[in-house]
C-alpha cells in the first residue's frame, strides 16, 4: 500500500530501531511508495512513510529492480565524490561526500545475512537511505 512521505524533521532525525520479522508489511508498503513515486524517487527508508525501523528499499541501476535491505550497515567505502541530492521528504538539494563503491552488510526478508558489494548510482541512493536510517538528512 502507498503510504504518505513523512516530513517531519524531529521524526526523521531519530536513529532508527531494528527490523524484525514483524515488518515485512513496512517493507511492502516502502516498495509499493518507492514504486508509486518512481517518476521522482529512486530509494526510500521506513521512516519516511513514518517506522522508524532500519529497512530500505531502492532502485538497483544494474539489475533493474527494486531491492531492499533490512538493518544495512556500510562495513566499507571506497573512491570518494561530491554527489548533489534531492530528498522526497525535504524540498532542497545538498551537496554531499559520497563512495563510489561500498560493501554492505544486511538482511534479506528471511533475516538471513549478506554481504554485498555495489557501485556508483546504486550506491549512492544505498548511501542516502542508510543516513535516514541513522537519522541523517542530507
Ligand atoms: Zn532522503
Amino acid at each position: 500500500m502507498k503510504r504518505e512521505i513523512i516530513k517531519d524533521t524531529a521524526f526523521l532525525s531519530q536513529v532508527a530501531e531494528p527490523a524484525t520479522k514483524k515488518d515485512l508489511k513496512t517493507a511492502d508498503d516502502l516498495r509499493d511508495t518507492l514504486i508509486a513515486n518512481s517518476d521522482r524517487c529512486v530509494g526510500l527508508a521506513a521512516n519516511m512513510i513514518g517506522v522508524n525501523k532500519a529497512i530500505i528499499v531502492y532502485y538497483d541501476y544494474d539489475l533493474n529492480l527494486v531491492g531492499e535491505m533490512f538493518n544495512p550497515v556500510i562495513l566499507n567505502k571506497k573512491s570518494p565524490f561530491q554527489g548533489k541530492e534531492g530528498c522526497l521528504s525535504l524540498d532542497r538539494t545538498t551537496e554531499v561526500t559520497r563512495y563510489r563503491r561500498i560493501i554492505v552488510q544486511y538482511e534479506d526478508r528471511n533475516f538471513e545475512e549478506h554481504v554485498h558489494s555495489f557501485h556508483d548510482n546504486t550506491a549512492q541512493v544505498i548511501q542516502h537511505e542508510i543516513d535516514h536510517c541513522n537519522g541523517i538528512l542530507v
